[in-house]
């Protein structure tokens, strides 16, 4: 195995932390028996973050750097992180020193012994406040429920796979709607966990609203369970045999029609709730489908830096 680690980083707006990102982290990677490439997606960034990879890559050989033509969100730098690597064990994690770099020579460890998959998991959030970590809890309970595949609970975007598995994401798991954690937990090969702490935002400021977070559970369940599209045919079964304990009961009673206003009115919203819902839950899974079917790239490379001879850009089968 030749020994070289591709450390992929995502990049958002994150000006603020780059610089002691790039310290820490390389003093970690100096550290190691590894030849390493640093390399940073740089997101679409509004502020100062390409310039000061453009520079540190400018200084240090070891920084590449993939810069997209606009925000295209953390899932898709990630992908075009291990689309532009070369490394023979690839680890992915956010630039903003919750994933913190002391933890690769333990990931490296376990890669050295034939692990396919690390998966970091974190034992504590400091940053994320109760409400997400609520929100994060419940929604790995619900996703274990209704799909068929397993998540790791508490699950991060800080994980490590070998060439093999980077290979299988290159070429199979090219879904417009994404959960990337999900592909990485769920590729087989021998896999392994390391619990991590997951320590406080160096600097700068979270890039994920609540919203952003919701709409990504509705994808990811979307794209994991088909559950939801049943739930239609369970209401039918169970409006059905409503219907049928109203119709006897009225039989049996006979009379007493006018009163019962509120009951129908009740009854109605009730309906029609469920109705709604379920249309929106196929809509949802309408929406999924028309993405695959436009068939968009899932990202846009715009500049690279120290990277020549080593581009990838999303083609079409038949263009690769
Ligand atoms: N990020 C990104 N694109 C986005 C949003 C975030 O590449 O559209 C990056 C961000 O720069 C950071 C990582 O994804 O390195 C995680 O984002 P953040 O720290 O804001 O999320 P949190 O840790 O609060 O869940
Ligand atoms: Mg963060």
């Amino acid at each position: 195995m030749s020994k070289l680690l591709s450390v992929v980083v995502s990049v958002y707006n994150e000006e603020a932390v780059l610089e002691q990102f790039y310290k820490v982290a390389g003093e970690v990677l100096n550290h190691i028996d590894w030849d390493y490439e640093l390399l940073f997606v740089n997101d679409g960034s509004r502020d100062k973050s390409f310039q000061i990879l453009t520079e540190l890559a400018g200084r240090d050989r070891h920084v590449k750097v993939v810069s997209f033509s606009r925000n295209f969100g953390h899932e898709a730098a990630m992908i075009a992180g291990i689309d532009h690597s070369r490394g023979s064990a690839i680890i992915c994690m956010d630039a903003d020193l919750q994933h913190p770099p002391r933890c690769i020579p333990q990931i490296l460890d376990q890669l050295e012994q034939g692990f396919d998959v690390v998966n970091m998991v974190r034992t504590k959030n400091e940053s994320a406040g109760w409400f997400k970590n609520l929100a994060s809890s419940s929604f790995y309970k619900i996703i274990n429920v209704l799909s068929d595949v397993k998540f790791e609970n508490n699950a991060s975007d800080f994980f490590a796979v070998s060439r093999r598995v980077a290979e299988v994401l290159k070429d199979s798991y090219r879904e417009k709607v994404r959960f990337l954690r999900g592909y990485v937990q769920n590729v087989g090969f021998e896999k392994t966990t390391i619990a991590y702490e997951a320590g406080v935002r160096a600097a700068g400021e979270s890039k994920y609203s609540i919203r952003k977070l919701f709409q990504f559970s509705v994808n990811t369940i979307v794209c994991f369970s088909n559950l939801p599209l049943k739930l239609g045919i369970y209401a039918g079964v169970m409006a059905a045999f409503l219907g049928v304990v109203v119709m006897v009961y009225t039989l049996f009673t006979r009379g007493g029609a006018p009163s019962g206003y509120a009951t129908i009115v009740i009854l109605n919203c009730f309906m029609f709730a469920i109705l709604f819902l379920i249309v929106g839950i196929i809509g949802e899974y309408m929406a999924i489908l028309f993405a695959e079917l436009k068939d968009r790239p899932i990202y846009i490379v715009a500049e690279t830096r120290n990277l020549a001879g080593q581009e990838r850009q999303d083609l079409p089968d038949d263009m690769t």
